[in-house]
């Protein structure tokens, strides 16, 4: 076992295990071997990481934020410091390509904590008169939140949650994705190290009914999931069972239009980044590129040359551009796709097996996908293209937003004034205009529709993890009828 965590859970400041709990294999999606084995927490550690973080929160919320943002910031310095490690941790954890988490995972992460501990201590209210008589507000934090994460960005998603819960004085509990359980035990240790008191930040193991029990614990306050549709759905209904603030960062199919006046080179390297990144496994991506039949064929013939050139393999090799698939069971997703998508017409470039352990496909380009084929209505999630052809604007504006999805969008023009036409036609959450899923820590990020609710980073973020507390301040005697 490669990569032995201290302990299966990390609570109350300290690694905790508790071997009664479902054992939950940790797999290298490269080769297939088991590096790791945790435990699904018992209902004793869930209870603990709820008592712990209910306690250590009430001190938190009385903590000088200027130092709630020391603490933060220190925690970024060490992941900074470590990021080689925490990068070969990520790519044994998702399989991920070296060449990717070394730049985009603890680094993004690391983003988040310096962000919003710069922001931590200008969390302010507003002040309104009425006559004589005023009014004042003060963010308040929520208390305990729950954070709940997918498989594709497992330091990513624990860091983005934490970063602004954390900063505006509230406790989290945390629960990885079943499949990818070890980044976040990591970002927990630095935290401690950073200086964050225990209980503040846990994380518990465990797939659906851990999850599903944090949600419904009346000591949570709000829940943070990162997750598919079906499943935000499920934790949305638990939580309003109690009427709790959520945010949900869920699924996509989101569009991203080539216009025949755009830097093509550009063009087909966005689309390239937009599904074939992290091996397709990205909620953002623009799955469904619509490009204009004018250059339609020379965009199919750069893309696909340039998909061929790949470099397939090692995801520990730094050379490495494209690694495997992070579960089977994702991968047996993307095969029947494919498998659909040839029976409904399409034409499927690429898109092939390798015979090696672990969970390899080579990416897909599909050529002529029609909007009404079920690899263009339904989330991949997976390295799979989807080449869709347009003539007029109003048409591909019509054919972008026939989805229940409003995660992302993408176009791609050198006439500005379309650009930002096309952009605020698009009903979608966060739109590249000739770039495509840069998601800096300053940028609001998520779904409209189906996609989601509330947004990831930036203030909005921080003014999330709060409530408004109004206080009115009368001036004058009161008068009252009798
Ligand atoms: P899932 O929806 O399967 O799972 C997300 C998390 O929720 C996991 O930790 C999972 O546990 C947990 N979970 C599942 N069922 C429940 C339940 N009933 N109650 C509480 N928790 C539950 O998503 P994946 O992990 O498969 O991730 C892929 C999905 O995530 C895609 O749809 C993708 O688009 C979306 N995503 C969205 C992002 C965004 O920012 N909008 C970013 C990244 C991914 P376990 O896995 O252990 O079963």
């Amino acid at each position: 076992m490669r990569a032995r965590p201290s302990a299966s859970h990390f609570v109350d400041g300290r690694p905790v295990e508790d071997d009664a709990g479902d054992p939950i294999d940790v797999i290298y999606p490269a080769t297939g071997e088991v590096v790791a084995r945790v435990h699904a927490a018992t209902d004793a550690v869930i209870e603990t990481a709820l008592a712990s973080a209910a306690r250590a929160q009430r001190e938190w919320a009385e903590t000088d934020p200027a130092e709630r943002g020391r603490v933060l910031r220190r925690a970024a310095d060490i992941i900074r410091t470590r990021n080689r490690a925490l990068s070969e941790l990520e790519t044994l954890d998702t399989g991920k390509p070296l060449s990717e988490t070394l730049v985009a995972d603890a680094s993004s992460g690391a983003d988040a904590l310096e962000y919003f501990g710069g922001l931590a201590a200008d969390v302010t209210g507003q002040t309104m008169r009425f006559g004589q008589d005023w009014a004042y507000t003060i963010r308040r934090p929520l208390g305990v939140c729950v954070g709940i994460g997918a498989w594709n960005y497992p330091t990513q998603i624990a860091c983005w949650k934490a970063a602004p819960a954390l900063a505006a004085g509230n406790a989290m509990v945390f629960k990885p994705s079943e499949a990818t359980p070890l980044c976040a035990l990591k970002v927990a240790e630095i935290l401690v190290e950073a200086g964050l008191p225990a209980g503040l930040f846990n994380v518990v193991q465990g797939r659906a009914p851990q999850g599903s029990a944090l949600v419904a614990d009346a000591r949570v306050a709000k829940v943070s999931l990162t997750g598919s549709v079906p499943t935000g759905r499920k934790v949305a209904a638990i939580a309003g069972e109690r009427i709790k603030s959520v945010t949900m960062e869920l699924g996509g199919k989101s569009p991203f239009i080539v216009f025949p006046d755009a830097d093509l080179d550009s063009a087909v390297s966005g689309a390239i980044n937009a599904n074939f990144y992290s091996s397709g496994q990205v909620c953002s991506n623009g799955t469904r590129v619509f490009v204009h039949e004018d250059v339609l064929e020379e965009f199919t013939r750069r893309l696909r040359v340039r998909t061929e050139g790949a470099r397939i393999g090692d995801p520990m090799d730094e050379a490495t551009d494209f690694g495997p698939m992070t579960t089977e069971a994702q991968l047996r997703v993307v095969e029947r796709h494919l498998a659909t998508a040839r029976e409904e017409g399409a034409t499927v470039l690429g898109g092939e097996r390798l015979d090696r352990p672990g969970f390899w496909i080579t990416p897909a380009i599909l050529a002529g996908v029609r909007d009404e084929m079920t690899v263009a209505r339904e989330e991949v999630f997976g390295p799979v293209l989807s080449i869709l052809a347009f003539r007029e604007e109003g048409e591909v504006l019509g054919r972008a937003n026939a989805t229940p999805f409003g995660l992302s969008a993408g176009v791609f023009t050198r006439d500005l004034a379309r650009a930002h036409r096309v952009a605020a036609a698009l009903e979608a959450g966060t739109i590249w205009i000739n770039q495509y899923n840069l998601t800096p820590a300053g940028m609001p990020f998520g779904g409209s529709k189906a996609s989601g609710i509330g947004r990831e980073n930036a203030r909005v973020a921080l003014d999330q993890f709060t409530e408004v507390q109004t206080v009115y301040v009368g001036m004058s005697p009161v008068e009252a009828a009798f």
